[in-house]
């Protein structure tokens, strides 16, 4: 049964950031009706500005919003709003080469509701924020710790889809690491306990040989965007890419390890901490393979590179 009604979002407008009204008995608030997107719009040598593959994010947002009862944006009008955002702000997007302007598309239940269900009203917003470049100098490996009694998702519940709700499960081990002093946590799957999920914002890839191989997408693991890209970009180089089940075990035997993710774009991991024992990888934790693909996405992303899969939409 579809859940979610047609789509009927009225055309926006542009505001200063600032508090938003809600009632106290918004959907969002109560029952956790709310959904979110991340993505990044860079500006290229030339003054364009561009964004990549933002359809892909309006389409993750609707499969979202029909996984918990709300309508969504149609693909052309969020990434129109994208757009007109992006525009409004461009004082905002640092130079070439120095960051990018974080783009945040929001979706709620923002009507009144007591009773557990759907709101009557939804609202989607978009606000942007600049950031940096995720390395400063070169690349720096993360370090991460294989948590092993919370869970992030589990089958048949929302970890398929970007659901505010997913974070707020997260909070608790990743506070606990970041303490012990791990960049972030690794989840397991939650029925077996040693096939690996993902890491609280990112997705996971693991490197032996000319074979990279990702945890599949079967409604646990969010379907990441640059998961996709890098799994493209890595067959377009000659890798043979598997996304299947990947155990603790394959993953403590890997040459590589590497996340992937609109924040972290392609992050190396240095080492990875299971009860207590930790497992680095190569001499300095930065892996040929993550080098080779960061430079690959980072480049196509910035303009520095042809685009020849069609991912580059340009603002101007
Ligand atoms: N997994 C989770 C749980 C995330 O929050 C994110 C960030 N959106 C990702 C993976 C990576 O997705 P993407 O590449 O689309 O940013």
């Amino acid at each position: 049964m579809k859940c979610s009604r047609d789509e009927n979002f009225s055309k926006g407008e542009l505001q200063r950031f600032g508090n938003i009204e809600l009632s106290p008995s918004a959907g969002i608030l109560n029952y956790g009706q709310g959904l979110f997107e991340g993505l990044k719009a860079y500006k290229r040598h030339d003054g364009n500005i561009l964004l990549f593959r933002p359809e892909e994010n309006a389409l993750r947002m609707k499969m979202g919003a029909e996984r918990i009862c709300m309508p969504s944006p149609s693909v052309e009008q969020f990434v129109e709003a994208v757009k007109a955002t992006v525009l409004a702000n461009e004082r905002w997007i640092p130079p070439p080469g120095k960051g990018s302007l974080y783009i945040r598309p929001l979706l709620m239940g923002s009507g009144a509701v007591l009773g557990v269900a759907p709101a009557p009203e939804y609202t989607f917003l978009i606000y942007v924020s600049p950031v940096g470049n995720n390395f400063k100098e070169g690349m720096a490996p993360i370090n991460l710790v294989i948590e092993t009694e919370m869970h992030r998702a589990t089958p048949g519940g929302t970890g398929g889809v970007k659901t505010i709700g997913n974070y707020a499960a997260v909070l608790k081990a990743q506070s606990a690491a970041k303490a012990k002093g791990y960049s972030d946590v690794l989840y397991l799957d939650s029925v077996n306990k040693r096939y690996l999920e993902e890491v609280s914002s990112c997705n996971v890839f693991i490197v032996k040989g000319n074979l990279i191989t990702t945890p599949a997408i079967e409604g646990t693991i969010l379907p990441g965007i640059t998961r996709k890209s890098i799994i493209d970009v890595a067959v377009s180089q000659g890798f043979q890419v598997e996304e299947r089940h990947v155990s603790v075990d394959e993953l403590l035997g890997a040459d590589e390890v590497f996340c992937t993710g609109t924040a972290v774009v392609v992050s190396p991991v240095g080492s990875i901490t299971r009860m207590g024992k930790r497992v680095t990888y190569g001499s300095d934790g930065v892996g040929r393979v993550s080098q080779q693909l960061y430079s690959a996405l980072t480049s196509l992303q910035m303009g520095l590179s042809e685009d020849k899969m069609g991912w580059i939409v340009e603002l101007k």
